[in-house]
């Protein structure tokens, strides 16, 4: 039997539900979505400086997300009418209206700026509307066309969880780049070397690029073992891996204390050298980019090139429970580091993948502030490291 028949017969939803063309629900959900984002979208040009990230709003003006706002809404109300048209699934293109509305009783498309405020903090929800609109578009797209388990219907067991998550991260991108931008400087400004710095900031873009992901790899390397194989560790990102069913929005399922630890670590080495602003940031839209494809339900193999980049079959790996992978494939974009270190496993056949995802043993609770607190808890003391997803004898 091929490793692919057991996945697929493991993961096959039998209870969940799945879009069919002309049934009203594909309109109906785009209606809601769509129409929820519009309000909240308004929000953030009531309360820019508490609801929008200051980065992000250097990369887009007033006027583009306001046409986008418009446009929003406009497709809302749209899928709405043809909810209903379609009589089928009428209170989900009443909800959807109902919220284009509300987002134009908030001002709509035209709507003014709020006051400024010196604001202590913010949440990052111009970035989780904009993520979600361009990965949604993007990575649902790409999983119908080129599915691996082609049964797996886009609402999942576990999606709404794990759509918490991606909500969560996307929020707290403010604090995460607090601790990013403090952590560095404050205790890594021994290290800079003024030459040094200006000889790797005076490199083609490409090259700083190549060394940004380098550099970051190997740290993400570091952290990753680590907390695979380090007891303290492991219980924080068991809750990664304990996501059975995996797609675009499965990689956001990391505890809290994950990203704040990762993000804040592995630009160290850009900062240290210098490495110039424009190919940092083109990095981390690619790395953010190769997250959501990794873990998504895409079949891709990437033929030869699944040695030199990281492929969505090879991160799947990571997350099997199945013995011969366990603790293997620990990078974010280079397989060649596993390969140095040791860790590397990808069978040779394309159609060679996991027949089973999660962790081993005692199952992790469910809800993200149950997860939250898993790690403290004496029941997570029981995993062991090193074959950390078992449980101990
Ligand atoms: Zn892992
Ligand atoms: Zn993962």
């Amino acid at each position: 039997m091929p490793p692919t028949t057991g996945v697929r017969m493991s993961l096959l939803q039998t209870e969940e539900p799945y879009f069919r063309i002309g049934e009203g629900k594909i309109s109906g959900w785009i209606s809601v979505i769509l129409g929820a984002l519009s309000v909240l979208g308004v929000l953030c040009f009531h309360f820019p400086d508490f609801l929008t990230t200051p980065q992000l709003r250097a990369a887009y003006t007033v006027d583009e997300m306001r046409t986008l706002l418009g446009a929003g809404m406009i497709f809302s109300a749209a899928f709405g009418v043809v909810t209903f048209a379609l009589n089928r699934h009428k209170l989900m293109g009443a909800i959807g209206i109902s919220l284009t509305l509300l987002a134009m009783w908030g001002g709509g498309a035209s709507v003014q700026v709020g006051p400024r405020y010196a604001a202590p903090g913010y949440v990052g929800l111009d970035w989780f509307i904009l993520d979600l609109l361009l990965s949604a578009m993007i990575f649902i797209f790409l999983e119908k066309l080129f599915p691996h388990i082609r049964e797996q219907a886009i609402l999942r067991p576990d999606w709404w969880h794990d759509s918490r998550y991606f909500l969560l991260n996307h929020l707290l991108i403010g604090v995460y780049a607090f601790a990013a931008t403090m952590f560095a400087p404050t205790f890594f400004s021994w290290a800079i070397n003024a030459d040094l710095q200006h000889f790797v900031s005076s490199l083609p873009w490409v090259v700083q690029f190549v060394m940004a992901i380098v550099l970051a790899d190997l740290v993400e390397y570091a952290i990753h073992r680590t907390m695979h194989e380090v007891k303290f560790f492991w219980p924080i990102h068991a809750v990664h891996h304990s996501v059975e069913h995996m797609d675009w929005i499965a990689g956001s399922r990391l505890h809290f204390l994950e990203p704040l630890v990762t993000r804040t670590l592995v630009l160290i080495p850009a900062f240290i050298l210098g490495i110039a602003k424009e190919p940092l940031t083109v990095y981390i839209i690619f790395a953010g980019f190769q997250a959501g494809l990794i873990h998504s339900n895409i079949r891709w193999d990437l033929g030869p090139l699944k040695y030199v980049l990281c492929s969505p079959r090879y991160h799947h790996w990571h997350h099997s429970s199945d013995d011969e992978a366990i603790d293997k494939n620990y990078v974010a974009h280079l397989p060649a580091i596993d390969w140095v270190f040791g860790t590397f496993y990808l069978p040779k056949a394309s159609t060679a993948w996991p027949r089973k995802y999660g962790t081993i043993g005692i199952p992790l609770p469910k809800g993200i502030v149950r997860q939250f607190f898993y790690p403290f808890q004496e029941q997570a003391k029981k995993i062991r490291p090193g074959t950390a997803k078992k449980p101990a004898a």
